[in-house]
């Protein structure tokens, strides 16, 4: 364990940033396997656009777990060491793509999104000023939850519209 690293924590409890901190693990590790598993069994109009943009945010996820266990590991606290305890610490769950159709899992992810922003929002007002370190990594995550939302409804809203297009025009 860093003592120096961890004696520049203003006010808050190293082990009080690890705990949320795993939580956040979990949840990265969750939306990894969600996109992961999302981009193999999409069905569905423009599909290869959301394979795209799964493939791309499940490749994040994984990277944001990477970041989250190095800063829980400097704290002095212990990742996550069993799968079997992502589901027991999640805040935003799994929901596994029992619905296949491009619409149906790109609003599955885009409601896993707004959870992610949520969490990560929170741990920024809980470290605010108090753990730099941990604050400034978790708004660089924000920042991908955030894009990742957009990207999803931006994609989301194309598709919606060019089924009602189709539709149109075929009536
Ligand atoms: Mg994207
Ligand atoms: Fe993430
Ligand atoms: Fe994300």
């Amino acid at each position: 364990m860093a003592k120096r690293g961890i004696s520049i924590l203003k006010g808050i409890e190293a082990q009080t940033v690890t705990t949320l901190l795993n939580k956040a693990y979990a949840d990265e590790w969750l939306a990894y396997y969600q996109y992961f598993i999302e981009s193999k069994v999409v069905k569905g109009i423009m599909k290869d656009a959301a394979i795209t943009e799964l493939t791309q945010h499940a490749a994040d996820e994984l990277r944001h777990a990477t970041l989250i266990s190095g800063r829980i590991i400097q704290l002095g606290g212990t990742p996550l060491l069993s799968p079997k305890d992502w589901f027991t610490h999640t805040n935003c769950g799994y929901e596994a793509p029992e619905d296949a159709d491009v619409l149906s899992i790109l609003k599955q992810s885009i409601k896993g999104e707004q959870c992610a922003i949520s969490i990560y929002n929170g741990i920024l007002d809980i470290t605010r000023e108090k753990d730099v370190i941990t604050y400034d990594m978790v708004s660089t995550i924000l920042a991908d939850e955030v894009e990742h939302e957009e990207d999803l409804q931006a994609l989301y809203d194309d598709i919606h519209e060019f089924i009602a297009e189709i539709k149109k025009n075929i009536q």
